[in-house]
């Protein structure tokens, strides 16, 4: 069984799969460090991803296996309570339908003039933390590890019984998909003034806003620019985050900026997680999370064991008896 790809995505497909009994190399270009994922703020929200009831349901499954993880504090998730701000008439994000409890918030809760809010509890998921104990869980089911990029799926790993192409952007170049676009998003890194709780803020007037402290550090975003392949980072969208950042949280004023980063988000008209055919071959595919991969990710990889179990048949020494589904 081989995956490509070893972004969060990948990573967790692979690990289910070798929990689920096969066999697994993941082939990954880059670094884990180096990709999308590591870029990710990352907080569970479905959010630029579609269709909505496909993401509803990965991201609902995955919230279990967040939660259940946020027990474990080397995976670097935790349960944090925040608010997602409205500017206009109160209203519920179509996300708060997998969330089991919210409520209002309280006037005195409405900062920067918001009309309303939802206050909160979501899993929030530390990459620089998690991606290396995702790997760390990986090793230990002793799934191997390539570093190579694959220039096409035509020949490749022929002995492969199944290949799951999870390689977010990169999957539109291996399976022609024109469906794929970037979505560039640039965000920027602070020290933390002594912040606990996140704050949503998408309707800012001044431009889409999210603060998520990090325990060190504070992220705060963001941009969504569709078709941009621009990884560079552009100082003047540094200040405009900072401004509307600070403007909101006054006590940023002060924070020391340690860094910005971009990522490019793999979005795709509908996630694809699916058995395609590609190259004269038969492939799983999982891509296109766009910007709610670490939302879906373990939804989407439960779905790919089911798919590979369906195409490859039962693993060669037959199912574990411990079933996948514990984290
Ligand atoms: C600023 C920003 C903030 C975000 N915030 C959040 C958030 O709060 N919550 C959330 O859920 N999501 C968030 N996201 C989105 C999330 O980061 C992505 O949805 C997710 O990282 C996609 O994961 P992936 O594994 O599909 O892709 P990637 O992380 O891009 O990984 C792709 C992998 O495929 C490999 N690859 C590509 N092509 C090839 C090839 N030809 N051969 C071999 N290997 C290949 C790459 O090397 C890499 O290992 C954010 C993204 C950005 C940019």
């Amino acid at each position: 069984m081989t995956v490509i790809g070893g972004g969060v995505i990948g990573l967790t497909c692979a690990l289910q799969l070798a929990r689920s009994g096969y066999a697994v190399t993941v082939v990954a270009a880059e670094a884990s460090e180096d990709t999308c994922s590591a870029v990710s703020a990352a907080l569970w929200l479905p959010f630029e991803a579609a269709p909505k009831a496909a993401v509803i349901g990965w991201s609902r499954e995955s919230f279990g296996y967040f939660a259940a993880l946020s027990l474990d504090s080397d995976s670097g998730v935790t349960m944090n309570e925040g608010i997602a701000l409205y500017r206009s008439e109160p209203h519920q994000d179509w996300w708060t339908a997998a969330l089991e409890d919210s409520r209002d918030a309280r006037p005195d809760e409405l900062l920067g003039g918001a009309a309303a809010g939802t206050v909160c509890t979501m899993p929030f998921v530390k990459m620089p933390l998690y991606l290396p104990w995702l790997q760390e869980q990986c090793r230990a089911a002793g799934i191997r590890f390539v570093r190579e990029r694959v220039q096409t799926l035509h020949g490749f790993a022929p002995d492969s019984d199944c290949i799951v192409v999870a390689a977010g952007l990169g999957s539109a170049e291996l399976m022609a998909d024109e469906e794929m676009t970037p979505i560039r998003g640039q965000v920027v890194r602070l020290s933390n003034p002594g912040l606990t709780d996140w704050i949503l803020d998408d309707e800012n007037p001044h431009g889409m806003l999210y603060i998520f402290p990090r325990g060190e550090d504070v992220i705060c975003g963001g941009t969504t620019e569709s078709g941009s392949w621009n990884t560079e980072e552009d100082p003047a969208t540094t200040e405009a985050i900072l401004r509307r950042a600070r403007a909101l949280v006054p006590a940023l004023e002060d924070a020391e900026v340690l860094n910005a980063k971009v990522g490019l988000r793999p979005f795709r008209s509908a996630t694809r997680v699916e058995t395609a055919q590609q190259a004269g071959r038969t492939v799983v595919t999982c891509y296109g999370h766009g910007g709610a991969g670490v939302t879906m990710s373990w939804g989407c990889a439960d779905e790919v064991v089911r798919l590979v179990r369906a195409e490859a048949g039962p693993p060669a020494g037959g199912y574990p008896a411990k079933p996948i589904y514990t984290p």
